[in-house]
């Protein structure tokens, strides 16, 4: 049951790669580059937001409202005095779902309450507004919920691994991770390389940023050293929504 359930879960993401949702191409005027956090534990913004504030650069911050003020299997997320600073701070706060479910285990109904529910909770620190960026939790995505979310926001990111170039899908934008478990510091070296050549996109993403970080997780060391390269690059970093303007030379 175990082996059909994980291979309908692969087919699932099979299809939902397949299926173009929001189709676009990059101008190639010139490359560019975003920080992203998820979820996000706490220490994304007290330890990893005083790294990005040493390179000058604003992040985005995809935040799953469920998650604020509690401790989660002894990790600590953000609370409402983060997001007050992080967006006083010109950092974008981005919808992650507000109790962070795999969007394909979700009817439209659950899905349509649940973004509804995230957008009332981070409006207070929008101005009002809503947030226009969305990142998948978990990265899981099928071709229904792919199309559902193609049409609220400006921008959705999955958890691929890769960098925008050309021809891309709004709807499911690929990442390079900057985490523990799958760091490589030649390969995300060499993604620098080919944005920088290719004008493309590149969309960085971890979780907590600590000295003891989760798997899913960076040590502001690695998060230095993948800020630093990028300016070394001379690649301009900036939050997802201004980033995609900048990728779709508007
Ligand atoms: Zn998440």
């Amino acid at each position: 049951m175990a082996l059909a359930n994980h291979l309908k879960t692969k087919l699932t993401s099979l299809l939902a790669r397949s299926l173009v949702a929001r189709p676009a191409r990059l101008a190639g005027h010139k490359p560019v580059a975003s920080i992203t956090f998820d979820d996000f534990p706490k220490n994304a913004w007290t330890l990893g937001g005083p790294v990005l504030a040493h390179h000058g650069v604003r992040g985005t911050y995809y935040t799953a409202g469920g998650f604020c003020g509690r401790t989660v299997d002894g990790a600590a997320f953000y609370d409402e005095g983060d997001l007050t600073s992080l967006a006083a701070a010109g950092h974008e706060i981005g919808c992650h779902g507000f109790a962070h479910q795999p969007t394909p285990s979700l009817t439209d109904d659950e899905l349509a309450a649940d973004a509804t529910r995230n957008r009332q909770f981070l409006q207070p620190f929008l101005n009002g507004g809503a947030p226009v960026s969305y990142a998948f939790p978990f990265g899981r995505v099928s071709p229904r919920t792919k199309r559902f979310y193609a049409s609220r926001f400006k921008s959705a990111r999955g958890s691929h691994c890769g960098i925008n170039i050309g021809r891309v899908d709004l709807a499911q934008l690929n990442v390079v991770s900057l985490e523990t478990r799958c760091w490589n510091e030649k390969a995300i070296e060499a993604d620098i390389q080919r944005v920088l050549h290719s004008h493309g996109w590149l969309i960085l993403y971890t979780h907590d940023i600590s000295d003891t970080p989760s798997r899913y997780g960076s040590t502001p060391a690695m998060l230095d050293w993948a800020l630093g390269r990028v300016a070394a690059a001379r690649i301009e970093v900036l939050p997802v929504h201004e980033a995609l303007a900048v990728a779709l030379g508007l």
